[in-house]
C-alpha cells in the first residue's frame, strides 16, 4: 500500500512568525503514521528555522524550488546539497508557476529530479495542463510527455521514491478544482505512463497527488479514489487548523 502524502506549498506567504507559529502548533498534534505523510514547504528563508523546530517530529520539510548545480557562481540560487544540509527532505520541482514565471522548462525539471536525488532530496514533480490543452482534449499527452522528460535517464529504482503532483494548471488557486473522478482519471494515466516506462512495481509503487483547490471540505472524496495517494495544498495548507484537518482526512 502507498503511503499517503500531504503536502503544503505555503508559497511566497506568511512571516517569520507566522511560520514558526505554524510549526510550533502543528508538530505536536501529528502522530507518526504507516497512512499518511505531513509535508510543509514554507519558503527558503524559512527552511533552516523550521527543519530545526520540527526535528524529531512526525513532520517534514520541503523546499519550494531549487538550482540543479551542486555549487557555483549562481548568484540567488540555492543548492540541493545546502538543502538536504538543512534538514530539507522534500523539494517541489516544476510546479506551474515556476514554469509560467520563471523559465523553467521540461529540461531543466529533469536535471532537477536527478541533482534532487543526487542530495537525498525527495522531488514533487508537478504536471499539469492548461485549460487550453483540457478543452483540446490534449490533458492526458501533456501530462505523460511532462513525466517521461521529467525522468528522462533516470532508473526505476530511483523514480519509484519519487512523488508526482498532478496540478491541472486551471484549478490552482482558482477555487475550480478538478472532479475526483477526472482527477483520478489524469493520476491513472500517469501511472500508465511510469508503468510502460518502468514497469508494473515502480507504477505501483509511485505516489501521485492531486493539486489544484484541494481543502477539508473535498479532500475526502478525492482520496477515496484508486490512483490519488495524496494531495499538493496551496491556499488551504496556510492556516494551521486546516492543514491539520487535511491530515486528518487522509488518516
Ligand atoms: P491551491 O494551490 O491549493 O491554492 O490551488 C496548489 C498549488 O499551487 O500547489
Amino acid at each position: 500500500m502507498r503511503k499517503r502524502i500531504i503536502a503544503g506549498n505555503w508559497k511566497m506567504y506568511k512571516t517569520i512568525d507566522e511560520a514558526k507559529n505554524f510549526a510550533q502548533e502543528v508538530k505536536g498534534k501529528l502522530i507518526e503514521s504507516e497512512i499518511v505523510e505531513a509535508v510543509i514547504c514554507p519558503p527558503a528563508p524559512y527552511l533552516y528555522e523550521l527543519a530545526e523546530i520540527t526535528k524529531g517530529y512526525s513532520i517534514k520539510i520541503g523546499a519550494q524550488t531549487m538550482h540543479e548545480e551542486i555549487e557555483g557562481a549562481f548568484t540567488g540560487e540555492i543548492s540541493p546539497t545546502m538543502l538536504s544540509n538543512l534538514g530539507v527532505q522534500y523539494v517541489i520541482i516544476g510546479h506551474s508557476e515556476r514554469r509560467m514565471y520563471f523559465n523553467e522548462t521540461d529540461q531543466s525539471v529533469n536535471k532537477k529530479v536527478k541533482a534532487a536525488f543526487e542530495s537525498n532530496l525527495t522531488p514533487i514533480v508537478c504536471v499539469g495542463e492548461s485549460l487550453e490543452e483540457r478543452e483540446s482534449n490534449k490533458t492526458v499527452e501533456i501530462v505523460s510527455n511532462q513525466v517521461t522528460k521529467a525522468f528522462l535517464n533516470r532508473t526505476g529504482e530511483t523514480i519509484e521514491k519519487a512523488v508526482i503532483a498532478y496540478e491541472p494548471i486551471w484549478a490552482i488557486g482558482t477555487g475550480k478544482t478538478a472532479t475526483a473522478d477526472d482527477a483520478n482519471e489524469v493520476c491513472h494515466a500517469i501511472r500508465n505512463t511510469v508503468e510502460e516506462l518502468y514497469g508494473a512495481d515502480v507504477a505501483n509503487k509511485v505516489r501521485i497527488q492531486y493539486g489544484g483547490s484541494v481543502k477539508p471540505e473535498n479532500i475526502e472524496e478525492l482520496l477515496t479514489k484508486e490512483h490519488i495517494d495524496g494531495a499538493l495544498v496551496g491556499g488551504a495548507s496556510l492556516d494551521s487548523n486546516s492543514f491539520l484537518k487535511l491530515i486528518e482526512a487522509a488518516s
